[in-house]
């Protein structure tokens, strides 16, 4: 599944692409996705001005002068393929659901073989009255509002294993099972650890933990688990540099004492070293 850096790396490749241009022509290939598409999709968007193009968690949001956002969630397996239109273009293939083209002469892509990703058209102002939006944390990377003590605060509040705090999405928003492993690791703290139990300052130094890889996989490309591949094609590399995630009985990178270990919490695997982790 597409985590926070590589949703990010595709937001901030539509940016330049999408922002003052606006779609002349949207093809769906088919009616649905994880649900159906908004009846009147084309009709709503269509010769609009696009202002932001930004991420909010793992949603790309789309605004539109008129007052509109189109919401689009890269599902299990999406990728988003962006060609110039005086371009030699790629045959479109069985999995290309949606097709935009731009004023600015861009044709993008929506490929998503797993069909688990969505398109949803709103209203701009309902966006943060509407669910997910309304419950949302703050968000894990670039949200300025976030500093140690409002993260530590809303740790307080819960009495459950940081690792699956870390993925409640109504705490901080943004965070997947690979970096909460990895931020873990980074910070030296137990994923079974008590929320309300962590200091603030080893609050503050787990925050900069989860920014520092995040940023460092959004630098990386982004991780390429199962199938995601970036929007001009090229495949990420970030998962060379995991230290935990996916290490099982490979001896700690940084004890080199013992070897890392897996557990289930809740339904989701979790990779830690014993050792240095307290
Ligand atoms: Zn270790």
């Amino acid at each position: 599944m597409p985590e926070l850096p590589e949703v990010e790396i595709v937001c901030q490749a539509l940016k330049p692409v999408l922002e003052k241009s606006s779609f002349l022509k949207i093809q769906l290939n088919r009616p649905n996705l994880r649900y159906p598409f908004p009846s009147n999709l084309e009709q709503e968007l269509v010769n609009h001005p696009i202002t932001i193009v930004h991420r909010r968690a793992k949603y790309i949001l789309i605004n539109f002068s008129h007052g509109l956002t189109l919401i689009w969630h890269l599902g299990m397996s999406g990728r988003v393929i962006i060609e110039d239109l005086d371009a030699p273009s790629l045959k479109s293939g069985p999995h290309d659901h949606v097709i935009f083209m731009t004023s600015h002469n861009h044709k993008v892509t929506y490929r998503d073989p797993r069909r688990f990703g969505f398109l949803r058209l709103i209203a701009t102002h309902q966006l943060n009255t509407l669910a997910p939006f309304s419950t949302l944390g703050p968000d894990s990377f670039g949200d300025s509002q976030l500093n140690a003590s409002l993260f530590h605060e809303r740790l307080q509040y819960h009495n459950i294993p940081i690792k699956r705090a870390l993925l409640d999405q109504k705490i901080i928003a943004g965070i997947g099972n690979i970096y909460a492993s990895e931020a873990l690791w980074q910070a030296k703290l137990s994923p079974l650890r008590l929320t309300n139990s962590l200091t603030l300052a080893e609050t503050g130094l787990l925050l900069k933990k989860i920014q520092d890889v995040l940023e460092r996989a959004i630098a990386a490309g982004g991780s390429t688990l199962r199938d995601h591949v970036h929007p001009n094609g090229d495949i990420g590399y970030f998962q060379h540099f995991f230290k935990v995630y996916n290490h099982k009985d490979k001896i700690c990178s940084r004890c080199h004492l013992f070897p890392i270990i897996k557990i289930i919490q809740g339904t989701r695997s979790t990779y830690y070293c014993n050792h240095c982790q307290k």
